[in-house]
């Protein structure tokens, strides 16, 4: 399984308009962030990504997107949903599937009602079929599950991702990637399905606490009680550049003896590997 974050920003996307702060203003080529997005690849060539921003256009254009199979949705905030109008090229062969939690989808279904209604010859329309998840899908080889999280007092999706065992000698829980953007809170019952996975992309907004977002220390502590191998954190604002997160992250592993654990912010363009890949 590959793994490309297209997206490590918050809302704004960074550098954020009209401002000229040190961080959007900032050489650094990862401290450009666009809006929270992740492309999956699976080992017979499947491919899914999870939330369509408003980026997603130039995301895809950036990372050599081709195909899909399906998108999976964490919510309908406009910076997760707003660019889904732009899978119309890759929606052309067969009608996408999208997943998401009952609020998503009839969101969704709101939002871009002109994608149901009969419209005149001509007019290119992305081919969808959003359907509501409530438990694991298996997309190809890929098992993707639904991780119920708070953000804010909003419940939506966090999304598991494993190859799916083939049954010849696999350990019975492939390892995973666990997607858990916009979080502020992970409810009791959602932890034992997070399990330990492999790699951990997490929000991490900034080090001031945040009402719907975890911040830095709060993403870190969450990740250490998962016992995630790597973690990332995502969805970042522009309080912070990415080096400095860096540093940040290299001194909360030290103080807390995490030296065998990876913990860094994700940057726009990271690519990782799980399973046969690595
Ligand atoms: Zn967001
Ligand atoms: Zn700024
Ligand atoms: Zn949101």
């Amino acid at each position: 399984m590959k793994i490309t974050v297209l997206g490590s920003g918050t809302s704004h996307g960074i550098p954020v308009i009209g401002c000229h702060c040190r961080v959007c203003a900032s050489d650094d080529s990862r401290d450009k962030r666009l809006r929270a997005s992740l492309y999956i690849e699976g080992e017979s060539g499947e491919a899914v990504v999870i939330d369509t921003g408003p980026d997603f256009r130039l995301q895809a254009l950036q990372a050599g997107i081709e195909k899909l199979d399906a998108i999976f949705l964490t919510h309908d905030h406009a910076d997760h949903l707003h660019g889904l109008d732009d899978v119309r090229t890759l929606s052309q062969n067969k009608p996408l599937p999208v997943y998401g939690n009952d609020k998503t989808i009839a969101e969704l279904r709101e939002r871009f009602s002109y994608i149901f209604k009969e419209t005149q010859q001509g007019g290119g329309k992305p081919r969808i079929i959003p359907q509501a998840l409530s438990g694991p899908i298996q997309i190809g080889g890929l098992s993707l599950s639904p991780l119920p999280v708070l953000h804010g007092t909003l419940e939506i999706l966090g999304w598991k991702v494993q190859q799916a065992s083939a049954g010849h000698g696999r350990a019975p829980d492939p390892p995973a990637l666990v997607y858990l953007t916009d979080t502020s809170a992970i409810p009791e019952g959602t932890w034992p399905l997070i399990g330990q996975p492999e790699i951990l992309i997490i929000d991490g907004l900034r080090l001031r606490p945040h009402v719907t977002h975890f911040s830095i220390p709060e993403a870190l502590d969450a990740a250490v009680k998962t016992g995630a191998r790597r973690t990332y954190l995502t969805h970042i604002c522009h309080d912070l550049s990415h080096a400095e997160i860096e540093e940040y992250c290299c001194s909360y592993r030290k103080e807390h003896h995490l030296e065998a654990m990876v913990m860094e912010p994700a940057y726009d363009g990271l690519q990782m590997e799980i399973g046969p890949y690595t």
